[in-house]
This record gives C-alpha cells, structure tokens and sequence, in this order.
C-alpha cells in the first residue's frame, strides 16, 4: 500500500519544529488516504540515545500523530542495504573512495560542479593503486553516476533540480550513508510520499537517481515530495535544543499542555485546534505557509 512516513533520528527528544514536521508528515498522508509509517534513522550509533526512541514515539502520540505499524529501525536492515549494494556493484556502478573530508574540500573540481561534490578523485584508480591506499585508510563505497541532473518536483518549492555527484553509498565504517538507507527503505516499505523539512531538499534529486537506477524511472517519478519551511528561533536561526524549553516534557513542565502545544503548531499551519483527524478536513497543501515559522511559547493562560 502506498504510505507516507516520518524519520527521525533517536537522538534525543524531539523538539516543536521536529513535532511540526511529523504533523505535517501526518497530515499530508491522511489527506490523501495513506498510512503513516515510522522509521527510526539509528545507523549513527554515536548519536542514538538511550530511550529516545520510545520518548519520541510516545510525544508523537500526545499530539495525534499516531503510525499504522510498528516502527523500522535502519540498525536492524544491514542486509537490505547490502544487498541493494551488491546490485548496483553488478552493474559496475560502485567504487572505493579513500579520500578524507579534507581531500575532497581540497581537490579542484569542474567548474560548474556544486559545492561539496565529489570531485572524482578515487573514480579510476588502478588496482595496485587502491590495494595501497587500503592500506592507509578503509574505503568508503561511492555510486559511479553519469554527472546528468535530476530533478524531483516538490509540492511547495516546484522543481528542484542539481547534477548528481558520485555520492557515498557506505561509509568506512560498514554503515549504509544516508542516502542509500533513505532509498532503500522508502521503496521496501511502500513509501510514495516524502514528507519532511525543507533542509533536505537539497538531498532528493540524489534520492530520485539512486531510486531510478535500483528500482527503475517509474518508481522514482510515483515518490511525491513535499519539503517543508523550518521552525526558527527570534534570531531567526533553525530552532535547536538549547533555544529554551522546546521539547513537550520541558513545555510540560513550564505548564504548557500537549494540547496546548498542538493548537499552536496547528494554528502555525492556519489550521483550527483541536484533535488532528478534526485538523486534516480542513488541510490543504496549498495553502500551507511557504516560511519560517518563528517558535513563541506559548501563554499557559
Ligand atoms: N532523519 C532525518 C532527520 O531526522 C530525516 C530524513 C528523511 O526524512 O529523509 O532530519
């Protein structure tokens, strides 16, 4: 069945810009009769706290965004990422990279290549080359692409479009990056629908080619994208855990109510309060606010 989802990463407890997005998520998916599905982004052991799956889920919960099955963990699917791997490497389309982040900040690139792109470094080495660099630093695994553009079309921001670079598939350390497990899960699942904050954007083209080349063009152009604005603090600045009480069981404890906090993301959205099923008959996409929203706690009162 065709789903949507939400994907944090359990790395604490989530703040109100992560909550809105969720709804949002929730939101975007009930409108158009699909379930919501939640996945836990965990491949990073170094950031995953204790606990803090669970706390998300439950904080979820308090404000209505509730999932149709149980959650996905990235840390339990090593196979399917490696497998998806294996696929690609069939075809010729995967390399060993050793090149740290400064090599590759360093290195000349074309010139019209975005900034942060691969330049190409590791792309055609030799064997004798690559058994020597092995023995200087473990090898990432990186996605041989043509350097053509993809463009994905975003239900708020329109087209978004960037040349694809030989992004990593891997990381030395064994974990399947971002990308590949984003991808890889996205179709296993049945996700057609991506919803989450607008920092990501820049991501989805990448996403869209990869999902072209494992699973073929038609499953890549069903994915229907919306990436929305950021919460932001009075500076202006996306909203962090250090701007205050920003998470529910710090809101709490200022005396401001789950269902407090619920009608304030919701009104954010110009939607009415109350319970979400009320909120979604009267969501629509296309009159979402297309800026920051500047997080204010709100007045117990
Ligand atoms: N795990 C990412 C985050 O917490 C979201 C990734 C995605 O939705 O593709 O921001």
């Amino acid at each position: 069945m065709p789903a949507g989802r939400y994907a944090p990463s359990p790395s604490g407890d989530l703040h109100v810009g992560n909550l809105r997005t969720a709804m949002l998520a929730w939101l975007f998916a009930r409108a158009s009769g699909r379930p919501l599905l939640l996945r836990y982004e965990d491949l990073d052991a170094g950031r995953t706290v204790e606990g803090s799956a669970q706390r998300q889920r439950a904080d979820l919960h308090a404000l209505g965004v509730t999932f149709e099955a149980e959650p996905v963990f990235q840390s339990h699917r090593k196979a399917v990422y490696d497998d998806a791997v294996a696929t690609l490497a069939a075809r010729g389309l995967v390399y060993e990279c050793y090149c740290s982040r400064r090599e590759i900040q360093e290195a000349t690139r074309a010139p019209h290549a975005p900034p942060g792109a691969y330049p190409g470094t590791c792309r055609s080495l030799s064997e004798q080359q690559r058994k020597r660099r092995r023995t200087q630093r473990p090898g990432a695994l990186r996605l041989r692409t043509d350097g053509s553009r993809s463009t994905i079309d975003d239900r708020l921001l329109g087209a978004v479009s960037a040349p694809v670079d030989d992004f990593v598939l891997v990381r030395n350390d064994g974990a399947a990056a971002y990308n590949l497990a984003v991808v890889v899960d996205d179709q296993l699942t049945g996700v057609d629908q991506v919803v989450r904050a607008d920092d990501l954007a820049d991501s989805a083209p990448r996403q869209q080619y990869l999902r072209g080349l494992l699973y073929g063009d038609a499953a890549a152009a069903a994915v229907e994208y919306a990436h929305v604005p950021l919460v932001v603090n009075q500076a202006g600045r996306r909203l962090a855990k250090r701007d205050g009480a920003v998470t529910l069981a710090q809101l709490r404890d200022q005396g401001v109510t789950q269902e407090l906090v619920r009608d304030t993301l919701l009104a954010s959205l110009q939607l009415p309060p109350g319970p979400l099923d009320q909120a979604v008959q009267h969501f629509d996409p296309d009159r979402l606010p297309r800026t920051p929203w500047t997080w204010r706690t709100p007045d117990p009162d």
